[in-house]
Protein backbone atom coordinates (compact mmCIF):
# COMPACT_ATOMS: atom_id res chain seq x y z
CA UNK A 1 0.00 0.00 0.00
CA UNK A 2 0.99 3.55 -0.96
CA UNK A 3 0.75 6.18 1.89
CA UNK A 4 -2.78 7.74 0.63
CA UNK A 5 -4.12 3.96 0.79
CA UNK A 6 -2.60 3.07 4.24
CA UNK A 7 -4.12 6.28 5.60
CA UNK A 8 -7.79 5.08 4.52
CA UNK A 9 -7.75 1.07 4.70
CA UNK A 10 -4.43 -0.16 6.49
CA UNK A 11 -4.75 -2.25 9.43
CA UNK A 12 -8.63 -2.96 9.28
CA UNK A 13 -10.43 -5.69 7.32
CA UNK A 14 -14.10 -5.49 7.32
CA UNK A 15 -14.50 -8.91 6.80
CA UNK A 16 -12.91 -9.38 10.08
CA UNK A 17 -15.61 -6.68 11.55
CA UNK A 18 -18.83 -8.02 10.49
CA UNK A 19 -17.78 -6.24 6.84
CA UNK A 20 -18.49 -3.01 8.84
CA UNK A 21 -16.43 -0.57 6.47
CA UNK A 22 -15.93 2.10 9.27
CA UNK A 23 -13.33 0.85 12.22
CA UNK A 24 -15.95 0.27 14.88
CA UNK A 25 -15.81 1.05 18.50
CA UNK A 26 -14.61 -1.66 20.33
CA UNK A 27 -16.13 0.00 23.87
CA UNK A 28 -14.83 -3.10 26.61
CA UNK A 29 -13.10 -2.93 28.75
CA UNK A 30 -12.43 -7.00 29.29
CA UNK A 31 -12.38 -9.61 26.40
CA UNK A 32 -13.87 -13.37 26.79
CA UNK A 33 -11.10 -16.28 26.86
CA UNK A 34 -12.24 -18.62 24.10
CA UNK A 35 -10.36 -21.53 26.33
CA UNK A 36 -8.18 -21.70 29.67
CA UNK A 37 -5.05 -22.85 27.61
CA UNK A 38 -5.62 -19.68 25.77
CA UNK A 39 -6.15 -17.25 28.67
CA UNK A 40 -2.62 -18.71 30.17
CA UNK A 41 -1.12 -18.23 26.49
CA UNK A 42 -2.35 -14.63 26.42
CA UNK A 43 -0.62 -13.96 30.12
CA UNK A 44 3.07 -15.84 28.90
CA UNK A 45 2.66 -13.61 25.71
CA UNK A 46 2.88 -16.37 23.80
CA UNK A 47 -0.21 -15.60 21.53
CA UNK A 48 -1.60 -12.34 20.20
CA UNK A 49 -5.14 -11.34 21.88
CA UNK A 50 -6.79 -9.11 23.55
CA UNK A 51 -7.23 -9.49 27.43
CA UNK A 52 -7.80 -5.97 28.79
CA UNK A 53 -8.00 -2.52 27.20
CA UNK A 54 -5.38 -0.89 29.43
CA UNK A 55 -3.03 -3.16 27.50
CA UNK A 56 -4.84 -3.53 23.99
CA UNK A 57 -8.04 -3.23 22.26
CA UNK A 58 -9.14 -3.76 18.79
CA UNK A 59 -10.03 -0.13 17.59
CA UNK A 60 -6.66 1.12 19.04
CA UNK A 61 -5.03 -1.87 17.13
CA UNK A 62 -6.00 -0.12 13.66
CA UNK A 63 -4.81 3.15 14.67
CA UNK A 64 -1.53 1.78 15.80
CA UNK A 65 -1.04 -0.53 12.57
CA UNK A 66 -1.96 2.39 10.99
CA UNK A 67 0.27 4.93 12.39
CA UNK A 68 3.11 2.19 12.10
CA UNK A 69 2.86 1.76 8.17
CA UNK A 70 2.52 6.05 7.79
CA UNK A 71 5.76 6.38 9.34
CA UNK A 72 7.55 2.89 8.35
CA UNK A 73 7.98 1.37 11.13
CA UNK A 74 7.30 -2.17 12.12
CA UNK A 75 5.11 -1.43 15.17
CA UNK A 76 3.10 0.97 16.94
CA UNK A 77 1.80 1.51 20.77
CA UNK A 78 -0.83 4.40 21.42
CA UNK A 79 -1.25 5.89 24.61
CA UNK A 80 -3.36 8.86 25.86
CA UNK A 81 -1.72 11.93 25.09
CA UNK A 82 1.83 12.98 23.82
CA UNK A 83 3.31 13.70 27.23
CA UNK A 84 2.62 9.72 28.09
CA UNK A 85 4.09 8.62 24.76
CA UNK A 86 7.35 11.01 25.37
CA UNK A 87 7.10 9.52 29.00
CA UNK A 88 6.86 5.94 28.06
CA UNK A 89 9.19 6.19 24.75
CA UNK A 90 11.88 7.24 27.49
CA UNK A 91 11.04 5.32 30.50
CA UNK A 92 11.25 2.25 28.01
CA UNK A 93 15.13 2.70 28.17
CA UNK A 94 16.37 5.24 30.73
CA UNK A 95 16.48 4.56 34.58
CA UNK A 96 17.69 6.42 37.76
CA UNK A 97 21.21 7.71 37.05
CA UNK A 98 20.86 7.64 33.85
CA UNK A 99 20.71 10.81 31.45
CA UNK A 100 19.25 12.06 27.97
CA UNK A 101 20.76 14.42 25.49
CA UNK A 102 18.35 16.86 24.22
CA UNK A 103 17.57 19.30 21.90
CA UNK A 104 16.42 22.76 24.06
CA UNK A 105 14.15 23.65 21.08
CA UNK A 106 11.12 21.61 22.62
CA UNK A 107 7.53 22.18 23.25
CA UNK A 108 7.50 23.19 26.95
CA UNK A 109 5.48 19.98 28.16
CA UNK A 110 8.51 17.86 27.01
CA UNK A 111 10.72 20.42 28.74
CA UNK A 112 9.22 20.51 31.78
CA UNK A 113 8.52 16.30 31.96
CA UNK A 114 12.36 16.16 31.18
CA UNK A 115 14.02 18.70 33.29
CA UNK A 116 11.93 18.73 36.06
CA UNK A 117 9.90 15.60 36.68
CA UNK A 118 11.92 12.61 35.09
CA UNK A 119 15.10 14.57 37.10
CA UNK A 120 13.19 14.20 39.80
CA UNK A 121 13.10 10.30 38.79
CA UNK A 122 16.63 10.46 38.87
CA UNK A 123 17.05 10.83 35.02
CA UNK A 124 18.88 13.70 34.10
CA UNK A 125 18.27 15.66 30.86
CA UNK A 126 21.22 17.56 29.16
CA UNK A 127 20.17 20.08 27.11
CA UNK A 128 21.83 21.35 23.60
CA UNK A 129 20.50 24.69 22.67
CA UNK A 130 22.05 24.92 19.28
CA UNK A 131 20.73 22.73 16.55
CA UNK A 132 24.00 21.47 15.33
CA UNK A 133 24.57 17.57 15.85
CA UNK A 134 27.90 18.18 16.87
CA UNK A 135 26.81 20.25 19.80
CA UNK A 136 24.84 16.82 20.69
CA UNK A 137 28.00 14.47 20.92
CA UNK A 138 29.75 17.13 23.70
CA UNK A 139 26.99 16.13 26.07
CA UNK A 140 27.28 12.21 25.86
CA UNK A 141 28.79 10.33 28.23
CA UNK A 142 28.30 6.59 29.84
CA UNK A 143 25.15 7.68 31.33
CA UNK A 144 23.59 8.45 28.17
CA UNK A 145 20.64 6.40 27.02
CA UNK A 146 19.29 8.30 24.22
CA UNK A 147 19.03 11.49 22.00
CA UNK A 148 15.94 12.83 21.98
CA UNK A 149 14.40 15.89 19.64
CA UNK A 150 11.54 17.17 17.86
CA UNK A 151 11.61 17.28 14.08
CA UNK A 152 9.96 20.61 13.36
CA UNK A 153 9.81 22.27 16.80
CA UNK A 154 6.69 23.46 18.77
CA UNK A 155 6.46 26.78 19.20
CA UNK A 156 10.03 28.14 18.00
CA UNK A 157 9.77 26.37 14.55
CA UNK A 158 13.07 25.13 14.29
CA UNK A 159 13.90 22.20 11.91
CA UNK A 160 16.21 19.11 13.44
CA UNK A 161 18.56 17.90 10.73
CA UNK A 162 17.45 14.34 11.56
CA UNK A 163 19.78 12.44 9.81
CA UNK A 164 23.08 14.50 11.51
CA UNK A 165 21.48 13.68 15.14
CA UNK A 166 21.03 9.76 13.45
CA UNK A 167 25.24 9.60 13.03
CA UNK A 168 25.83 10.95 16.08
CA UNK A 169 23.45 8.66 17.92
CA UNK A 170 24.53 5.41 16.27
CA UNK A 171 28.41 6.16 16.26
CA UNK A 172 27.69 6.34 20.08
CA UNK A 173 25.22 3.04 20.30
CA UNK A 174 22.27 5.30 21.41
CA UNK A 175 19.04 5.41 19.97
CA UNK A 176 17.71 9.29 18.25
CA UNK A 177 13.72 9.34 19.21
CA UNK A 178 11.91 12.04 17.41
CA UNK A 179 9.07 13.65 18.30
CA UNK A 180 7.16 14.51 14.85
CA UNK A 181 4.63 16.12 15.74
CA UNK A 182 4.28 19.43 13.80
CA UNK A 183 5.58 17.55 10.76
CA UNK A 184 3.40 14.27 10.77
CA UNK A 185 4.17 11.67 8.39
CA UNK A 186 2.69 12.89 5.38
CA UNK A 187 5.18 15.64 5.32
CA UNK A 188 8.07 13.43 7.11
CA UNK A 189 9.37 10.25 7.67
CA UNK A 190 11.86 10.21 10.34
CA UNK A 191 12.64 6.40 10.33
CA UNK A 192 14.00 7.41 6.53
CA UNK A 193 16.70 9.48 8.30
CA UNK A 194 17.88 7.02 10.84
CA UNK A 195 15.42 8.18 13.45
CA UNK A 196 14.63 4.70 16.13
CA UNK A 197 12.06 6.02 17.49
CA UNK A 198 9.11 8.62 16.90
CA UNK A 199 6.40 9.82 18.73
CA UNK A 200 3.74 11.56 18.18
CA UNK A 201 1.12 13.87 20.12
CA UNK A 202 -2.06 12.70 18.00
CA UNK A 203 -3.93 15.60 19.49
CA UNK A 204 -2.96 18.04 16.78
CA UNK A 205 -2.51 17.42 13.23
CA UNK A 206 -3.47 13.68 12.94
CA UNK A 207 -6.42 13.85 14.53
CA UNK A 208 -6.80 17.52 13.39
CA UNK A 209 -10.10 18.76 14.49
CA UNK A 210 -8.94 19.75 17.76
CA UNK A 211 -11.74 16.53 19.29
CA UNK A 212 -9.42 13.84 20.94
CA UNK A 213 -6.25 13.99 23.52
CA UNK A 214 -3.64 11.11 22.68
CA UNK A 215 -0.30 10.41 21.84
CA UNK A 216 1.47 7.36 20.01
CA UNK A 217 5.34 5.92 19.79
CA UNK A 218 6.51 3.97 16.45
CA UNK A 219 9.51 1.61 16.49
CA UNK A 220 11.85 1.57 13.25
CA UNK A 221 12.52 -1.74 14.84
CA UNK A 222 16.25 -0.80 13.56
CA UNK A 223 17.92 -0.45 16.23
CA UNK A 224 19.90 -3.15 17.94
CA UNK A 225 19.26 -3.10 21.44
CA UNK A 226 22.38 -6.00 22.03
CA UNK A 227 24.60 -2.83 20.58
CA UNK A 228 25.45 -2.15 24.40
CA UNK A 229 25.29 -3.21 27.48
CA UNK A 230 22.82 -0.26 28.69
CA UNK A 231 19.96 -1.62 27.19
CA UNK A 232 19.87 -4.62 29.83
CA UNK A 233 15.91 -3.89 30.46
CA UNK A 234 15.47 -5.05 26.89
CA UNK A 235 17.90 -7.85 26.26
CA UNK A 236 17.81 -9.67 29.92
CA UNK A 237 15.24 -11.62 31.63
CA UNK A 238 12.23 -9.55 32.53
CA UNK A 239 11.60 -10.65 35.98
CA UNK A 240 7.75 -9.22 35.79
CA UNK A 241 7.35 -11.79 33.31
CA UNK A 242 8.99 -14.49 34.81
CA UNK A 243 12.13 -13.78 33.03
CA UNK A 244 11.48 -13.42 29.70
CA UNK A 245 14.02 -11.12 27.62
CA UNK A 246 12.13 -9.16 25.20
CA UNK A 247 15.24 -9.34 22.63
CA UNK A 248 15.23 -13.44 22.63
CA UNK A 249 11.34 -13.47 22.22
CA UNK A 250 10.52 -10.94 19.73
CA UNK A 251 13.58 -9.75 17.80
CA UNK A 252 12.96 -6.36 16.03
CA UNK A 253 9.63 -6.10 18.08
CA UNK A 254 11.26 -5.79 21.19
CA UNK A 255 11.29 -2.13 22.18
CA UNK A 256 7.91 -1.69 21.09
CA UNK A 257 6.61 -5.18 22.55
CA UNK A 258 8.03 -4.04 26.22
CA UNK A 259 6.68 -0.69 26.48
CA UNK A 260 3.12 -2.17 26.06
CA UNK A 261 3.84 -5.57 28.14
CA UNK A 262 5.47 -4.08 30.63
CA UNK A 263 4.95 0.15 31.17
CA UNK A 264 1.98 0.31 29.85
CA UNK A 265 0.68 -2.32 31.76
CA UNK A 266 1.94 -0.89 34.91
CA UNK A 267 1.84 3.08 34.12
CA UNK A 268 -2.35 2.82 32.53
CA UNK A 269 -1.81 5.86 30.38
CA UNK A 270 -3.85 4.06 28.04
CA UNK A 271 -6.02 5.24 25.06
CA UNK A 272 -9.68 4.98 25.66
CA UNK A 273 -11.26 3.17 21.79
CA UNK A 274 -13.57 6.38 21.51
CA UNK A 275 -10.56 8.68 20.86
CA UNK A 276 -8.66 6.17 18.70
CA UNK A 277 -12.23 6.07 17.08
CA UNK A 278 -12.35 9.87 16.48
CA UNK A 279 -8.11 10.14 15.78
CA UNK A 280 -8.35 7.28 12.50
CA UNK A 281 -11.14 9.64 11.19
CA UNK A 282 -8.98 12.38 11.32
CA UNK A 283 -6.35 10.14 9.76
CA UNK A 284 -7.83 9.27 6.92
CA UNK A 285 -7.72 12.99 5.57
CA UNK A 286 -4.26 13.50 6.70
CA UNK A 287 -2.65 14.42 3.42
CA UNK A 288 -5.20 16.71 2.16
CA UNK A 289 -5.15 18.37 5.61
CA UNK A 290 -1.59 18.52 5.85
CA UNK A 291 -1.08 20.01 2.46
CA UNK A 292 -3.44 22.53 2.93
CA UNK A 293 -2.29 23.72 6.19
CA UNK A 294 1.15 24.32 4.38
CA UNK A 295 0.19 26.05 1.78
CA UNK A 296 -1.99 28.25 3.65
CA UNK A 297 0.68 28.90 5.95
CA UNK A 298 2.87 29.64 2.98
CA UNK A 299 0.81 32.19 1.73
CA UNK A 300 -0.07 33.81 5.02
CA UNK A 301 3.81 34.06 5.40
CA UNK A 302 4.24 35.60 2.30
CA UNK A 303 1.53 38.37 3.10
CA UNK A 304 2.79 39.13 6.17
CA UNK A 305 6.36 39.61 4.56
CA UNK A 306 5.40 42.00 2.98
CA UNK A 307 3.71 44.02 5.53
CA UNK A 308 4.17 47.63 6.87
CA UNK A 309 2.94 47.01 10.18
CA UNK A 310 4.83 43.50 10.52
CA UNK A 311 8.65 44.04 11.95
CA UNK A 312 9.42 40.11 10.69
CA UNK A 313 8.01 36.43 9.72
CA UNK A 314 9.09 33.33 10.53
CA UNK A 315 8.13 30.49 8.61
CA UNK A 316 10.70 27.70 7.15
CA UNK A 317 9.97 27.56 3.97
CA UNK A 318 9.93 31.07 3.36
CA UNK A 319 13.11 32.25 1.67
CA UNK A 320 16.00 33.78 3.51
CA UNK A 321 14.65 32.16 6.83
CA UNK A 322 17.35 30.14 8.97
CA UNK A 323 15.99 26.84 8.27
CA UNK A 324 14.94 27.54 4.64
CA UNK A 325 17.91 24.64 4.19
CA UNK A 326 16.88 22.15 6.34
CA UNK A 327 13.05 22.42 5.15
CA UNK A 328 13.55 22.00 1.26
CA UNK A 329 15.73 18.62 2.69
CA UNK A 330 12.94 17.63 5.19
CA UNK A 331 9.73 19.44 4.39
CA UNK A 332 9.67 19.73 0.86
CA UNK A 333 5.65 18.96 0.09
CA UNK A 334 5.34 22.01 3.14
CA UNK A 335 6.38 23.06 6.31
CA UNK A 336 2.99 22.61 8.10
CA UNK A 337 0.93 25.04 10.32
CA UNK A 338 3.33 26.94 12.33
CA UNK A 339 4.32 30.30 11.83
CA UNK A 340 5.14 33.28 13.90
CA UNK A 341 5.11 36.90 13.46
CA UNK A 342 6.15 40.67 14.95
CA UNK A 343 4.27 43.41 14.78
CA UNK A 344 6.01 46.69 14.77
CA UNK A 345 4.71 48.08 18.01
CA UNK A 346 4.64 47.11 21.72
CA UNK A 347 2.76 44.69 24.10
CA UNK A 348 -1.30 47.40 23.95
CA UNK A 349 -0.75 47.17 20.22
CA UNK A 350 -0.17 43.15 20.17
CA UNK A 351 -2.91 42.97 22.84
CA UNK A 352 -5.39 44.81 20.57
CA UNK A 353 -4.41 42.94 17.68
CA UNK A 354 -6.02 39.90 19.06
CA UNK A 355 -8.87 41.65 20.72
CA UNK A 356 -9.93 42.26 17.35
CA UNK A 357 -9.65 39.14 15.04
CA UNK A 358 -12.86 38.25 14.13
CA UNK A 359 -12.43 34.46 12.62
CA UNK A 360 -9.16 33.21 14.28
CA UNK A 361 -9.47 31.73 16.74
CA UNK A 362 -7.72 32.60 19.84
CA UNK A 363 -6.73 29.33 22.23
CA UNK A 364 -3.78 27.11 22.77
CA UNK A 365 -3.66 24.33 20.56
CA UNK A 366 -2.25 23.72 17.24
CA UNK A 367 -2.71 21.35 14.51
CA UNK A 368 -6.63 22.11 14.12
CA UNK A 369 -8.57 22.90 11.46
CA UNK A 370 -9.49 26.27 11.81
CA UNK A 371 -7.00 29.16 12.25
CA UNK A 372 -5.41 29.53 15.78
CA UNK A 373 -3.88 32.36 17.13
CA UNK A 374 -1.39 32.60 20.32
CA UNK A 375 0.00 35.88 22.27
CA UNK A 376 2.41 33.68 24.14
CA UNK A 377 3.70 37.00 26.10
CA UNK A 378 -0.17 37.00 27.52
CA UNK A 379 -0.49 33.43 28.16
CA UNK A 380 2.32 30.75 28.12
CA UNK A 381 5.44 33.26 28.75
CA UNK A 382 3.21 35.36 30.79
CA UNK A 383 5.58 35.04 33.90
CA UNK A 384 8.78 36.52 31.89
CA UNK A 385 10.08 39.62 32.27
CA UNK A 386 10.56 41.55 28.86
CA UNK A 387 14.33 40.74 28.53
CA UNK A 388 13.42 36.98 29.56
CA UNK A 389 10.89 37.03 26.53
CA UNK A 390 14.07 38.18 24.32
CA UNK A 391 16.55 35.63 25.45
CA UNK A 392 13.61 33.27 24.38
CA UNK A 393 13.50 34.85 21.25
CA UNK A 394 10.35 36.01 21.87
CA UNK A 395 9.13 39.85 21.73
CA UNK A 396 6.67 41.57 23.51
CA UNK A 397 4.54 41.63 19.65
CA UNK A 398 5.73 38.20 19.21
CA UNK A 399 2.09 36.08 17.82
CA UNK A 400 2.02 32.62 16.63
CA UNK A 401 -0.65 31.23 14.30
CA UNK A 402 -1.43 27.75 13.75
CA UNK A 403 -3.16 28.67 9.89
CA UNK A 404 -6.06 26.29 9.42
CA UNK A 405 -7.24 24.74 6.19
CA UNK A 406 -9.95 27.93 5.79
CA UNK A 407 -9.84 29.99 2.51
CA UNK A 408 -6.24 31.78 2.75
CA UNK A 409 -8.16 34.70 1.38
CA UNK A 410 -10.32 34.87 4.77
CA UNK A 411 -7.66 34.06 7.34
CA UNK A 412 -5.37 37.25 5.54
CA UNK A 413 -8.44 39.85 5.46
CA UNK A 414 -9.15 38.76 9.47
CA UNK A 415 -5.45 39.55 9.94
CA UNK A 416 -5.56 42.73 8.26
CA UNK A 417 -8.62 44.57 9.42
CA UNK A 418 -7.46 43.42 12.59
CA UNK A 419 -3.90 44.97 12.16
CA UNK A 420 -5.15 48.26 10.68
CA UNK A 421 -7.22 48.35 14.14
CA UNK A 422 -4.47 47.53 16.40
CA UNK A 423 -2.24 49.73 14.96
CA UNK A 424 -5.12 52.69 14.02
C1 LIG B 1 1.24 19.17 22.16
C2 LIG B 1 2.57 18.57 21.99
C3 LIG B 1 3.00 17.55 22.87
C4 LIG B 1 2.15 17.05 24.01
O1 LIG B 1 1.03 16.41 23.53
P1 LIG B 1 -0.36 16.28 24.36
O2 LIG B 1 -1.18 15.44 23.46
O3 LIG B 1 -0.88 17.67 24.55
O4 LIG B 1 -0.02 15.63 25.65
C5 LIG B 1 4.24 17.00 22.65
N1 LIG B 1 5.03 17.44 21.64
C6 LIG B 1 4.65 18.42 20.81
C7 LIG B 1 5.56 18.85 19.71
C8 LIG B 1 3.40 19.03 20.95
O5 LIG B 1 3.03 20.01 20.12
Amino acid sequence: MKFDTILVQGGHNPSENRNAIAVPIYQTTAYNFNDVQFAADLFDLKVGGDIYTRISNPTTQVLEERLAMAEGGIGALCVSSGQSASLIAILNIAKAGDEIVASENLYGGTINLLGITLEKMGIKTRFVASQNPEDFQKEINEKTACIFAEALTNPSIAIADIEGLAKVAHRNNLPLIIDNTVATPYLLNPIKFGADIVVHSTTKYITGHGNAMGGVIVDSGNFDWNCSDKFKCITDKDPSYHGLSYTETFGKAAYIVKARAQLLRDLGCCQSPINSYLTIIGLETLSLRMQKHSDNALKVAKYLQNHKFVKSVCYPALEGNQYYDLAKKYLPKGASSLLSFVIDGDRAVATKFLENVKMLIHATNIGDVRTIVTYPALTTHRQLTAEQLEECGISESFIRLSVGIEDADDIIADIEQALEKAMA
